[in-house]
């Protein structure tokens, strides 16, 4: 295991861009052979006119015969990495560092060899464990997960999906959705002595941007059932302006404001009755002869799993067997893949061995022992939950 997280964090996948995705989806193949185990590999195709050089393919495999799949589904790409160096494994004592060792490539070691020592173990299983290494979750899963989505082939007969990010030993149950935007306000460029002949573009912000803050004072009210600390982070969130840009000097009036939105709704928010609510502010502002064009740079629905389903009491009582600690359960603050699967009605968790507070950052590194401890979590919840009795 720790052998193949460290053959992977080798392998700089790092999204944005996307890069090395081919070498990722090869060594996953061998290693998948090399295990002897069945592999499927579908290559991304992106839409019509749009070119992609990438390389992104989902890799599936299965251990099991029945129909019943219960999905352990993880990324292999990475964030970019932010000290040199850092996609060279270096292991000492029982931490093993390096980009991506925690965000998941030790991830990925847990779930493949839970499905290898179900195999070894010749454990009785009424369905399949059905193994999803997927890339492009850094960056939304549209060449990933996403594809797979729109493809038709994404949990089909699932009775459960498990994916390990890095949870730093709780269970995630639901993630936030995102829309992200970016807004381009069209004004007229002039000579701050010829101010009647411009249009300012920043003063036109200013009234999109009051707009929308009604619309995040209205949002913010509402607060989630799911857990998460503090009370304050429960509400419905949307940031305006997390970056803005307008303007070439203090004499020119700017021809041009350029902001970004990052709206954030709960689990029980319906996504696309929020979607319209952020767009109507952009049409009234229209309507009252603003010119703006709004991007869309992100887009993820908000999903949730009640605590008590079968899979979720399963991996509650095996972590506390494995670990001797009782997960909580807990809201993810950013986008999870468990709402591929949860918008199909499947119940989704994330578990994994590594911690979320040094995951993307300079010194990342997951615990070895802990990769281990959760194959071993992953291999006895589909006993479980696959189990023939
Ligand atoms: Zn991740």
């Amino acid at each position: 295991m720790i052998n193949f997280t460290a053959e992977l964090v080798a392998i700089a996948s790092e999204n944005p861009p996307g890069a090395a995705y081919g070498e990722c989806v090869r060594a996953i193949q061998s290693r998948l052979r090399a295990l002897d185990l069945p592999c499927d590999t579908i290559k991304y195709r992106p839409r019509a006119g749009v070119r992609d050089q990438s390389g992104a393919a989902a890799v599936l495999s299965r251990v099991g015969k029945g129909r019943r799949a219960l999905y352990f589904s993880g990324h292999y790409d990475v964030v970019p990495v932010t000290t040199p160096g850092q996609c060279n494994p270096v292991l000492r004592g029982n931490m093993l560092f390096g980009r991506g060792s925690a965000d998941m490539k030790g991830g990925l070691a847990s779930m493949l060899y839970a499905a290898v020592a179900l195999k070894r173990l010749h454990v009785p299983l009424n369905g399949h464990v059905a193994l999803v290494f997927v890339p492009d979750e850094e960056t939304g899963g549209q060449r990933g997960s996403g594809f797979l989505a729109a493809a038709g082939r994404l949990g089909a007969n699932g009775i459960g999906m498990l994916t390990p990010e890095p949870t730093s030993g709780v269970v995630w149950n639901a993630n936030r959705g995102a829309l992200t935007v970016r807004v381009t306000v069209h004004g007229r460029e002039a000579h701050v002595g010829l101010l009647h002949q411009g249009r300012n573009a920043f003063e036109d912000a200013i009234h999109v941007a009051a707009g929308l803050q009604r619309l995040a004072r209205r949002v913010a009210r509402r607060r989630t059932r799911f857990r998460i600390m503090p009370e304050a982070a429960r509400r419905s969130l949307m940031l305006i302006g997390g970056r803005v840009e307008a303007g070439s000097n203090f004499n020119v009036v700017p021809g041009r404001c350029v902001f970004t939105v990052d709206r954030r709704m709960n689990p029980e928010e319906d996504y696309e009755e929020e979607r319209r609510a952020l767009f109507e502010v952009f049409d009234k502002a229209r309507q009252a002869g603003v010119k703006l064009d709004v991007e869309v740079l992100q887009e993820g629905h908000p999903s949730g799993t009640p605590e008590a389903t079968a899979l979720g009491r399963a991996l509650s009582s095996h972590v506390r067997e494995v670990t001797g600690r009782t997960p909580k359960f807990e809201l993810c603050p950013g986008l999870l893949e468990i709402r591929f699967y949860a918008g199909h009605g499947i119940p989704a968790y994330a578990y994994g061995p590594g911690l979320l507070s040094i995951s993307h950052g300079p010194k990342e590194f997951v615990d070895t022992d802990r990769i281990v401890e959760c194959a071993m979590i992953y291999a006895r919840v589909a006993a479980t939950v696959l189990g023939t009795q």
